[in-house]
């Protein structure tokens, strides 16, 4: 069945261009367009909400508070850890981004906002939390999302399925 509207179910792909206080900081173009299910959370609540109801070759631009991007930033969502029980292949720096699991197996984003010789301060704030994102988005293909897609919550990619 063609799919002509997004609506729930449907997966858009999307161009676009994101800037924050005035840069770019993420440019999704032609080449590899974002794929993203519609109606799952998959992409920031207020850009999800105006492409409801879009079709290919719509356009716009959107400019979103923390509310409806990322959130506010929570200064209380930042830890400091003893270094040596941090279990993390890479070689830490500051601005790295690193993945931590906590003792029931969750896997968390974070990161490291300051280092010591033995201590590691972890942001798991979003990186863009309490950003204000700008938008300029054109919707370049809309299909229909499988079953697996569906059950799943998100686009299952060529290249790699789960
Ligand atoms: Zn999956």
């Amino acid at each position: 069945m063609a799919v002509d509207t997004i609506t729930d179910g449907v997966v858009v792909s999307l161009v676009y261009v994101l800037t924050v206080d005035g840069e770019e900081v993420e440019r999704v173009d032609m080449d590899e367009p974002l794929e993203y299910l519609h109606g799952a959370g998959n992409i920031v609540p207020g850009l999800e909400e105006l492409l409801e109801g879009k079709r290919v070759g719509d356009r716009l631009h959107a400019t979103l508070p923390p509310e409806l991007a990322y959130g506010d930033y929570d200064p209380e969502d930042v830890d400091e850890f003893e270094r040596e029980l941090l279990s993390i292949d890479t070689e830490l720096e500051e601005g790295l981004e690193v993945e931590v699991e906590d003792e029931d197996g969750y896997t968390y984003v974070a990161t490291v906002t300051n280092l010591t010789d033995d201590m590691v301060t972890l942001d798991f704030n979003p990186p863009l939390a309490g950003k204000t994102l700008t938008y300029d988005v054109e919707v370049v293909a809309l299909r229909e999302a499988t079953e697996d897609e569906q059950a799943h919550g998100h686009v299952h990619y060529a290249d790699h399925d789960h």
